[in-house]
């Protein structure tokens, strides 16, 4: 028997709950798909930038106070330092702290919230098949549930993105960076970390992070495949570049991360794409938190207006992303392939040029403040304070 809902949600992580939640919120029966049982383990870095913590706020009513307080974020640098393998080569104060979260605990509180605004959430249903054309969805169990419309939040490697005819799987494998993350104990670092730090120049189109957290780090690599051929080989690498002997550190877990893939149309039939399902993480830096957010609360509003006025979902989504995400997602794209060519030609003490030469903007850039797009101040359609802090 099939299940019939006004918008089904493929995907309970961050974008699966910001539409769910927009869409429980205006009455529409909305039911959310998982295969996993929240809370589960994430591998992120869990860093938060001040476009997410206000998008947070908005969205959810959820401050870094109560994030902090209910475990979903446990710390905060408003420093950043930048390294090469061997040598420091910039660092500096940003104008809003990073924000640290666990992800696991974090996705669990979003979902909640979806969750207790109505929306019918399944977990442990793994979706099998989809047919984005009639908003339908399969389980591994052979159950089918139905929407009217139905929003693909199911990650890098999303089934629903999968079922569209015209999804080009040699572009997306191009354009997905393969990554390694592990947290270490604090004690098991050669130094103390307490701001977060970039490793540049090791990878080819990527890099290396360790992000600190109380009594541990978290550390890892991504990068394009080209160029970055064994990726074990390379964290082993990057490992002894942190002083850490390889031989010590046995757990490790990959994840895809889409870098550079997005979609700029992800629209099929009754189906939409959010989150990592399009592709929508800002290509330089690898954030894919505020995006998959900002895209699932987006695809949640177009659906609702859809159901509300009998109309088309995909012209009001798309129309939103051109608007909003996909002039940072391409501007980044552009200084990510200007930065990491120069760094070809010239070494990574071309980077140091750049960030001694527009300093605090590149800061505000990354939090949303300044766009990507020719560091221009950055309107975003939620409140944000006339004097960021
Ligand atoms: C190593 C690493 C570090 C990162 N660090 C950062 C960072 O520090 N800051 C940042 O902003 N971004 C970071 N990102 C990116 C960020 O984690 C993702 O962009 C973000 O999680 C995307 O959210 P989402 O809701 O789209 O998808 P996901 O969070 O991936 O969630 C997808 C959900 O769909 C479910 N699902 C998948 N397949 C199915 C299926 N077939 N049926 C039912 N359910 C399914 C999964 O169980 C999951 O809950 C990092 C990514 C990686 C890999």
């Amino acid at each position: 028997m099939t299940k019939t809902f006004d918008a089904l949600v493929c995907g309970g992580s961050l974008a699966g709950s910001a539409a769910a939640l927009v869409l429980a919120r205006q009455g529409r029966s909305v039911a959310v798909l998982d295969r996993a049982v929240f809370p589960r383990p994430k591998l992120c870095g869990g860093l938060l930038t001040w476009k997410t913590v206000r998008l947070l706020e908005t969205l959810f009513g959820e401050t870094p106070a109560s994030l902090a307080e209910a475990g979903a974020v446990n710390h905060a640098s408003d420093r950043y330092v930048i390294r090469t393998p061997n040598r420091l080569l910039a660092e500096g104060a940003l104008s809003f702290p990073f924000h640290f979260s666990d992800r696991a605990v974090l996705d669990a509180l979003l979902l909640d919230h979806a969750r207790r605004a109505g929306a019918e959430v399944f977990e442990g249903a793994e979706v099998a098949t989809c047919d984005p054309r009639n908003g339908e969805a399969t389980l591994k169990t052979g159950e089918t549930f139905r929407g009217r419309f139905l929003i693909g939040a199911d990650g890098a490697n999303s089934v629903v993105r999968k079922s569209f005819p015209n999804y080009d799987r040699e572009r997306w494998r191009e354009l997905t960076a393969p990554t390694i993350e592990i947290q270490l104990d604090a004690d098991r670092l050669p130094r103390v970390v307490e701001h977060p730090e970039l490793y540049i120049g090791q990878l080819e189109a990527g890099y290396g992070w360790v992000f600190p957290n109380p009594g541990k780090a978290v550390l890892g690599i991504c990068g394009l495949r080209r160029g970055n051929v064994n990726f074990s080989r390379l964290f082993r690498e990057y490992l002894e570049i942190l002083e850490i002997d390889p031989n010590t550190v046995s757990e490790r877990r990959g994840h895809p991360l889409p870098y550079g893939n997005y979609l700029e149309e992800p629209v099929c039939g009754a189906t939409l794409l959010a989150g990592d399902a399009g592709g929508f993480v800002e290509p330089l830096f690898g954030e894919g938190i505020f995006f998959a957010l900002c895209t699932g609360r987006y695809a949640g509003e177009a659906v609702a207006a859809a159901l509300a006025g009998g109309t088309d979902p995909g012209p009001r989504y798309v129309d939103r992303l051109r608007r909003y995400v996909l002039p940072e997602l391409r501007g980044s794209d552009r200084l990510r392939w200007t930065l990491f060519r120069s760094m070809g030609l010239f070494g990574p003490r071309s980077l140091s040029w750049f960030v001694k030469l527009l300093g605090g903007p590149l800061g505000d850039m990354v939090h949303g403040k300044r766009s990507y797009a020719r560091l221009r101040k950055k309107t975003w359609d939620f409140p944000t304070p006339a004097r960021p802090a």
